[in-house]
């Protein structure tokens, strides 16, 4: 049986899950087809860090994007009575004095109030941190649990019967008098949201897509409840059930998700000379963020195909980010909403 929908997004990691949210919010119908391999979403810490870098900078957009992100996940978890939101700060690792000045300097910047805490002592960590240093206290941090919010979305979409768990295949895919045709489904448009997988689209591998490996190891104690996210050669952050995530490297160029025991070895190293607690370690695994050349996401409609979207490209900052510009993609999608140029794939010249 033919069925009609809206909209159909190809993939339900982040960005798909995100876009779904906003779109059903405007009154849209949607059917979501996943097929269900490791997205980066399912590897991430979720953190939100507004102070990135070797320079504690900003993290671009960081002003408007946090506080729309907040609102947005605290959203859905009173609609799907759920939680995933967990504001939690980040103590940055501070090795000498000059990177302690750097910090000052960014307490003493108005632009950064809200975010760059004080500098901290080393008892802050006491009875976490092995050989504590000081740490500088990143204010505005959060981690989003992203395998639980995105299956909350998942179950929505199974018991409204629009989810398919599926590859998508371009092949299948035909022009229809009310927009495309895919299989069973006709939809008024398509918008492709398959992270890193993109560099296989037929018809979005044009665009400049720089995927990279990231390598974690998950360790537990049940009896540590680090109140932080450590940042240091490695970021560490508490999960639930007492396990720790360590992560995680960049492998630029790495399109498969196998687990790298060099990277691993790294992290179990530092895990043994930083981890004040004793810990057995409990999953090692391996994720690719959708990053791009241009280091912003991607928005916007084929420019040879109407009615086929993309909706990628969150990279390293997809729980910060993703809200904001899911909101916007929608609003293109229903009324046309301009999108923001920097991220528009309008920028990106499609190859004559
Ligand atoms: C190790 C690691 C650590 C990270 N840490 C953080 C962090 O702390 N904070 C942060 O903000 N971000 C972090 N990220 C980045 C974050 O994970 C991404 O920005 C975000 O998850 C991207 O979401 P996405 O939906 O675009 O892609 P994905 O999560 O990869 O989802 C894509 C989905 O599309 C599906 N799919 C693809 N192709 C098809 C097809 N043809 N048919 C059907 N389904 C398809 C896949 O199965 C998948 O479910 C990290 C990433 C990694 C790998």
């Amino acid at each position: 049986m033919n069925r009609q929908f809206d909209f159909l997004i190809v993939g339900q990691g982040l960005a798909g899950s995100l876009l779904y949210w906003y779109l059903q919010k405007l009154g849209k119908s949607c059917i979501v087809v996943d097929a269900g391999s490791e997205g980066a979403s399912m590897a991430a810490a979720g953190i939100i860090n507004p102070m990135t870098g070797r320079n504690y900078v900003k993290s671009w957009m960081v002003d408007i994007a946090l506080p729309h992100a907040r609102q947005c996940y605290e959203n859905m978890e009173s609609h799907y009575d759920a939680r995933f939101y967990h504001a939690l700060p980040v103590y940055r690792a501070l090795h000498s004095v000059k990177e302690e000045n750097d910090w000052l300097l960014r307490t003493m910047d108005p632009s950064y109030d809200g975010y760059a805490g004080e500098v901290l002592p080393s008892e802050a960590v006491e009875g976490f941190i092995k050989n504590p240093v000081k740490y500088g206290h990143t204010c505005g941090a959060a981690r989003v649990d992203l395998p639980v919010m995105l299956e909350a979305v998942r179950k929505e979409l199974e018991d409204k019967k629009c989810f398919i768990a599926a590859s998508f295949t371009a092949e299948e895919l035909q022009p229809h008098a009310q927009g495309w045709q895919w299989q069973s489904i006709t939809a008024g448009a398509v918008i492709f949201c398959e992270g890193f997988k993109a560099v296989y689209n037929p018809f979005f591998n044009y665009l400049p897509f720089a995927p990279a490996k990231g390598n974690i190891l998950i360790v537990k104690n049940e009896e540590a409840t680090m109140p932080f996210n450590l940042r240091d050669e490695f970021f560490v952050t508490p999960l639930e059930d007492g396990r720790y995530w360590i992560g995680s490297g960049y492998r630029w160029g790495e399109w498969d998700t196998e687990v790298n025991e060099e990277d691993i070895l790294k992290m179990r190293n530092f895990a043994d000379a930083t981890l004040a607690f004793p810990f057995e370690v409990v999953e090692q695994k391996a994720g690719v963020r959708p990053s791009t050349k241009s280091r912003r996401p991607i928005l916007g409609q084929h420019p040879k195909h109407p009615g086929l979207f993309i909706f990628n490209g969150l990279g390293t900052k997809g729980t910060s980010l993703g809200p904001y510009f899911a909101q916007m993609m929608a609003e293109h999608l229903v009324n046309g909403r301009e999108i923001m140029p920097d991220v528009a794939i309008s920028r990106h010249p499609f190859p004559s």
